[in-house]
């Protein structure tokens, strides 16, 4: 991986499934705007994976 690139990853809200595109690397994982908890990273969209 090429230092510096930045990644575009999913985080999403494991309580109300809200989802937000950040972008690696990051110090912290946001919080969810809606009820405050913890996000985490959904899937690398580089990976090109769907549901
Ligand atoms: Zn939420």
């Amino acid at each position: 991986m090429e230092r510096g690139k930045k990644e575009p990853v999913e985080v999403i809200c494991p309580r109300c499934r809200f989802t937000q595109i950040i972008t690696l690397p990051v110090t912290d994982l946001p919080k969810c705007p809606e009820c405050k908890t913890r996000m985490l990273i959904s899937e690398l969209l580089d990976e090109g994976k769907s549901y």
